[in-house]
């Protein structure tokens, strides 16, 4: 594969219909207009937005109000959708393969994610275990409807946190605060206990090594909620009314919700030579495979090391503000390539974070995202919660009528 071309008749397929697959084709189309034949192949035909799962834990949004359908804004943008599952990948014929077809590319790529690792502890999981969890609609609902059987008894012990090597952790942070608000507001606190269970060494690590007094700011926060916390937890298996921790202490709750760790997608994982063991492919800064030339990957599929070493494992969130980024980088270099041009350092990314307690909110940015870093914002208010339900409704809009990307996060 030569390392530049030109872009005209290039084919150019993505996998995935998140975060990382619709920006990385929308930033395509628009950078290499009516060059180029752009297909995203994607088990799902909406675009939810995983962001609000927490409200719909929490019965305050409805499911079909945080989810849109791809198809017709992309195919608005000559930019074919192909409803299906990879799987497999043959990196050195260029071919994708689904159970109904098989896709030859010029340019691939990857945007899917990853599984969910409930596996990795026994008992963990909505499915085949007993704790909750929030990484897609049908989890949320089940989530929503055992938190609110608990919520409806007269007492109760509620149990949030998050397993060894998990490294979306935010969620749980939001959905423990949301709980504790909720409760508060009912003037029911005192009949519930609040567990938050995390590897993080600290709260306010979030896989990133903190972010300025962050940290600091919600340890008190959780004092004040009388929210007990438990860091560095290694989470061994999980009963029907009980955590057992590695260290042999048990942690009994009503309801459980536990954020598992990932592993790379299945036709990944098995694609000769591609990703590291846990199924994460490693890129250049110009987020191409460190070992194909014309494979590019964005958002939770790249393989980033984690931020220093901590007793148990913590892996670095790949958020959708970062994914969003790696989306518009990527895009730019494949651009870059096939017609020549200036690359961007996809891996030079901001984060930014609004994170949703229920009766307050916060505003947290990082720049860069991984320390040492150049400026860090941390801010505390109501208003960061209206500017999170705004940044669902603009996002969702970006997402129907491909509206610029404000870049700088939520
Ligand atoms: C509850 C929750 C709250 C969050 N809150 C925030 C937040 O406040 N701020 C923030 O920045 N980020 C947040 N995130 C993180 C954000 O959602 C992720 O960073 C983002 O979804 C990553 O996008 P992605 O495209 O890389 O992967 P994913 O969103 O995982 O999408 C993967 C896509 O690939 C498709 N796919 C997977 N495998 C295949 C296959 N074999 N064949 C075909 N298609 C396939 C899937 O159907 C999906 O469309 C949150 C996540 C969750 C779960």
């Amino acid at each position: 594969m030569s390392t530049s071309m030109t872009s005209a008749g290039k084919k150019l397929v993505i996998i995935g219909s998140s975060f990382g697959g619709v920006n990385t084709a929308y930033f395509l189309q628009h950078a290499l207009g009516k060059d180029g034949e752009i297909t995203l192949i994607s088990r799902e035909r909406e675009f939810t937005f995983f962001p609000s799962l927490p409200w719909v834990i929490m019965g305050w949004r409805d499911p079909a109000q945080i989810r849109v359908d791809v198809v017709q804004p992309l195919r608005r943008r000559r930019i074919n959708f192909v409803h299906s599952d990879v799987i497999s990948l043959d990196a050195s014929a260029n071919e994708v393969r689904t159970e109904q077809a098989r896709f030859g590319y010029d340019v691939l790529i990857i945007a899917s994610g990853a599984e969910l690792d409930y596996a990795a502890v026994p008992g963990l999981g909505p499915t085949a275990g007993y704790t909750h969890s929030t990484f897609s609609i049908d989890e949320a609902i089940l989530a929503r409807d055992a938190l609110a059987r608990v919520l409806a008894g007269e007492r109760g012990r509620i149990v949030v946190g998050a397993a060894a090597g998990a490294s979306c952790i935010g969620p749980g942070y939001e959905i423990v605060m949301m709980i504790d608000a909720l409760l508060r507001k009912a003037r029911r606190r005192h009949h519930f206990s609040l567990s938050f269970l995390t590897p993080e060494p600290f709260v306010g690590h979030f896989g990133i090594g903190g972010v300025g007094v962050a940290a600091r700011l919600i340890a008190d926060e959780f004092a004040e909620r009388d929210i007990e916390v438990m860091t560095s937890v290694k989470i061994a298996e999980a009963q029907q009314d009980r955590l057992v921790l590695a260290t042999g202490a048990e942690v009994q709750f009503d309801f459980s919700l536990v954020i598992p760790a990932f592993v790379g997608s299945g036709f990944v994982r098995s694609a000769d030579g591609l990703a590291n063991p846990r199924g994460f492919i490693p890129v250049t800064p110009e987020l191409r495979s460190s070992r194909f030339d014309n494979i590019y990957a964005v958002g939770v599929a790249v393989a980033l090391p984690p931020v220093g070493s901590t007793p148990v494992p913590v892996g670095v969130p790949k958020t959708g503000h970062l994914t969003e980024q790696m989306a518009r980088a990527a895009a730019h270099n494949i651009a870059s390539n096939l017609r020549g041009g200036r690359k961007v350092d996809g891996l030079d990314l901001s984060g930014t974070c609004i994170m949703d307690a229920g009766d307050t909110g916060y505003y947290i940015s990082a720049q860069p995202f991984l320390p040492p870093r150049n400026r860090v914002i941390h801010k505390k208010g109501k208003w960061s919660r209206y500017l999170k339900l705004a940044f669902e409704k603009y996002y969702l809009a970006r997402i129907r009528h491909d509206l610029p990307s404000l870049h700088f996060g939520w």
